[in-house]
């Protein structure tokens, strides 16, 4: 069992989720997926009927958007209000309004003191997202960036959409990848940038166990276990 809180950011199609978990399980930790509490929050904006771009009208309905997280042995939960959207909150309504949504600084406080709350305690946690590291744990004891070029990106995130059955679409999937990248990127409350004390890694060329591996032996270094 890890006691360390490790952030591990970066954009998506970098195999963050799957690592992350990946990583928990191996380290007995916990595991968080702040991109799904974004995605909650981006499917009430779209069930209210309110326009993701418009920011004044979504930061008016933050405060009554009721969202929880519940652990699951075969996966987190998500809720809004008392349904589970955990499927819903992966379709493509939901992945094309969630940056827009996520840009929204009001959006971005209630989610950030929800996730500190979430992740505080004596145990060890692995946070996902995109600014746990700069932003949400600033002091969490391993940082790590995850990243890969955005073709490898592309590929692989059109080759979970064939295998889900949607249709086979890699110019499409790498139009989106890039103006994912370019929103995350370029807005103006928190960025998706590594933090300064992150270590980078660059998956292009590894498999996700290759990168669960190489991320175990960073958590042994930290705590300076020897196996
Ligand atoms: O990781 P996932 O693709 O589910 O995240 C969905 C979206 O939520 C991202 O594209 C990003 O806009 C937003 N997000 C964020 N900050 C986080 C996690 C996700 O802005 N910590």
């Amino acid at each position: 069992m890890s006691a360390l809180r490790i952030s591990v950011d970066g954009p998506a199609g970098t195999g963050k989720s799957s690592v992350s978990r990946g990583l928990a399980r191996a380290l007995g930790s916990r595991y968080l997926d702040t991109g799904a509490m974004y995605r909650i929050v981006a499917l009430a904006v779209l069930r209210a009927g309110v326009d993701p771009g418009d920011s004044a009208a979504v930061a008016g309905l933050v405060p009554a958007v009721r969202l929880s997280v519940g652990a699951d042995p075969d996966g987190d939960r998500f809720y809004l209000a008392d349904e589970d959207v955990s499927a819903e909150i992966r379709g493509a309504e939901v992945t094309r309004a969630v940056s827009a949504v996520s840009a929204v600084p009001e959006v971005r406080q209630r989610l950030v003191e929800l996730q500190r709350q979430l992740a505080a305690g004596p145990d060890g946690i692995v946070v996902e997202g995109r600014d746990i590291g700069t932003v949400v744990l600033p002091d969490a004891e391993l940082k790590i960036f995850l990243t890969a070029s955005a073709e490898t990106r592309a590929r692989r995130r059109n080759d979970q959409n064939v295998a889900a059955g949607q249709p086979d679409d890699y110019p499409g999937v790498l139009a989106d990848v890039q103006r994912r990248d370019h929103l995350d990127s370029t807005r103006a409350d928190s960025p998706l940038l590594p933090a300064r004390d992150a270590v980078i890694v660059d998956t292009s060329a590894m498999t996700e166990a290759a990168v669960v591996e190489h991320l175990i032996a960073l958590v042994d270094e930290r705590s300076g276990v020897r196996r």
